[in-house]
């Protein structure tokens, strides 16, 4: 009884459906010359596969079939099947010991999920399609051209790139005939790519609003599922639902999420589930036949990471390529998301818009909404450019905190933050400063904003050197305005170790240990086995540099003692100064590269290819 049971489900499960048509060798063979079939899969010489309209054999027809390749056979199956471009699936052998291993390996959970299924379907057996219709019925969300608010082109801006190589594909959905007429095709797959939050969803939508065409959408990470096979029907059905509403639109969103390689893919387990649901979508697009007005877009923001086998023609072959939005086209998506905001008069969004460079339209999103939500908070009746300023310093740096501090405390963090202002202005070659802060915000207690002037690919030494003594400047001016140094300076010193151990292990910049590659970006991770002497030599060298940095920095503030004071007392007067006020209140004239904006960190998807060292325009912090 067991042993029934488990071949039953074993046959349901992983033939998903109802059973095969068994047929000899030699119909396959004049079905795959005929041109009649849609897919194989092999295991050993057991074929199963799909022919594309049904079959009759004996009593029985249909179009799931199976078959039994004889051991004789001579023919040359594997060139003849991609000769008719048959998709083929190859299964580890072992037939009938691999049947055993299953069983014994999943037998518990089969007879669980079995027994579970069994009951059910006896409780239910009027109901269409038991449970495992329901499992493998597609969940795709349609938008109709009716259904809800349309989202249109006009909802989408700073791309218009790519909304240019799209109003084609919407021309094709309106009016195909326009097309078919002088036998064009329209490709099939497109796929979008670019950051996250650039836009690919709403771009995708917005092709369906545009069109007037109905849209289906499904994010992959639904197709991936427990039960094997599922996926894969989920797909078809999709598909099915689709070509049925032809001219239609199918939108399969983090593509990545099964269409990662199959040869890179690692996790175990969820694999087979992916790669059967990734053949299945090869498999339908392969199926498109000319004048079937289905457009397949897909989104990722991991095209790298991609199957191949995805790209190839006929598939997802038109690539287009979502960027993050430069100045105008930030201003332009501000607009649109300030639409229906109340702003005052001095709101300017090209301002806002030149200050926010590196964010994405989904981060401007979210800063119209939060200026709008302090502008509430307030109690204004109008959203003043000063909620923006605040909306996009929250974003940057986290929630602006309630901290009262002693006196004391103040001075001290004044002394640390204006020693980090100082070096910025005084060290040769160093990232101007920007703004200076003791205002406490997220986790630290006061900060100095440096701006890298351009996007940095190279860092010269000096370079370097300049950040690590301007890392160090807040612990010096502790040292100098009161002898001693306290606990506020430790993510100081993590940044200093992380920049002076990636120069003399990454970049080569120790003439005793000489240009030798140790570390890989990042966390600083040993990327091979060095001998105990190296690594002694490694420590000095990093302690080497860094001591000349303190040294340096030590100097130039007590050189600069003035300056120092001054700075110090002028940000305990005002909390924040910027630019202007701080090279005043320093008693130095600004340099010739003066941008009166302050322009916050790059987010995370800066392109710079040494995001450890890019990603911390903040210049320091005070950590309690
Ligand atoms: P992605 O799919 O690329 O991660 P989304 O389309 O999900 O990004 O973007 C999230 C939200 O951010 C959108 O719904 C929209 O409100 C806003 N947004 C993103 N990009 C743009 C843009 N180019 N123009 C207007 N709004 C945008
Ligand atoms: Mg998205
Ligand atoms: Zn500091």
């Amino acid at each position: 009884m067991v042993l029934l049971l488990l071949n039953y489900l074993i046959s349901v499960l992983f033939t998903n459906g109802p059973p095969r048509l068994t047929v000899p060798y030699t119909t396959f063979i004049q079905q795959v010359n005929a041109d009649n079939v849609k897919d194989v899969t092999a295991q050993g010489n057991s074929i199963q596969g799909d022919f594309k309209s049904s079959v009759t054999y004996g009593s029985a027809s249909g179009a799931a079939f199976q078959t039994e390749r004889p051991v004789f056979a001579q023919d040359n199956l594997e060139a003849l099947l991609q000769q008719h471009n048959v998709p083929i699936t190859a299964t580890p052998p072992g037939g009938q010991s691999a049947l055993l291993t299953l069983l014994i390996s999943f037998g518990p959970a089969l007879l669980l999920i079995g027994g579970f299924l069994y009951l059910s379907r006896r409780m239910q057996t009027a109901g269409p399609g038991g449970i495992l219709g329901a499992f493998g019925q597609s969940r795709a969300k349609l938008y109709t051209p009716d259904s809800g608010p349309k989202t249109t082109f006009a909802d989408v801006a700073g791309i218009d790139e790519a909304k240019q190589d799209l109003a084609q594909v919407v021309d094709f959905l309106k009016t195909p005939e326009k097309y078919q007429r002088l036998g064009a095709q329209i490709p099939h797959g497109i796929l979008l790519v670019g950051p996250p939050g650039t836009g690919k969803t709403l771009l995708a939508r917005a092709v369906a609003g545009e069109a007037s065409r109905p849209f289906f959408s499904l994010s992959a990470s639904e197709f991936v599922e427990a039960i094997v096979g599922v996926g894969a029907s989920r797909v078809r059905d999709l598909f099915a639902k689709a070509k049925e509403a032809a001219p239609s639109i199918i939108f399969i969103d983090e593509l990545d999420a099964i269409g990662r390689s199959r040869a890179s893919s690692t996790t175990f387990g969820a694999n087979d589930e992916r790669e059967q649901t990734l053949n299945q979508i090869l498999t339908e697009m392969d199926g498109f036949t000319p004048n079937q007005n289905v457009v397949v877009l897909a989104a990722t923001n991991r095209p790298e990471v991609l199957d191949p086998a995805l790209l190839r023609p006929g598939r997802f072959d038109r690539r287009v390529t979502v960027s993050p939005p430069d100045r105008a086209g930030r201003e332009a998506i501000l607009k649109i998301h300030t639409r229906n905001l109340r702003l005052a008069p001095d709101v300017n969004l090209g301002e806002i818009a030149g200050a926010t460079a590196g964010f994405v339209g989904a981060d401007l999103r979210n800063i119209a909404n939060e200026a709008a939500l302090l502008a509430a908070q307030k109690g204004e009746d109008l959203v003043t450019q000063a909620d923006f300023d605040e909306a996009i310093e929250r974003s940057v740096l986290g929630l602006r905190r309630p901290i009262v501090l002693g006196p004391d405390e103040k001075r001290l963090i004044a002394y640390h933050e204006s020693g980090h202002a100082l070096m910025g202005l005084l060290v040769a070659g160093a990232d101007p400063v920007k703004k200076l802060t003791i205002v406490p915000r997220g986790l630290s207690l006061g900060s100095t904003y440096s701006q890298p002037i351009d996007d940095r690919y190279n860092y010269p030494e000096s370079y370097l050197r300049g950040r690590i003594t301007l890392a160090l400047g807040g612990r010096a001016a502790e040292e100098v305005a009161y002898g001693a140094v306290t606990t506020g300076a430790e993510s100081d010193l993590q940044q200093v170790n992380q920049i002076a151990r990636s120069m003399v292990a990454r970049f080569g910049m120790s003439p005793k240990l000489g240009p030798l590659n140790l570390i890989q970006p990042g966390d600083g991770a040993v990327a091979q086995h060095f001998s105990e002497e190296t690594s002694r030599l490694l420590d000095e060298e990093v302690r080497r540099i860094v001591d000349e940095c303190h040294r340096d920095s030590v100097r130039i503030l007590t050189e600069n003692r003035d300056r120092l004071d001054r700075l110090a007392e002028a940000v305990l007067k005002k909390d924040t100064l910027d630019q202007d006020e701080i090279y005043a209140a320093a008693g130095i004239s600004p340099p010739a590269s003066f941008h009166p904006t302050i322009a916050p960190p790059l987010p995370g998807n800066g392109s710079s290819r040494d995001r450890d060292l890019a990603k911390d325009e903040v210049g320091s912090e005070i950590h309690r």
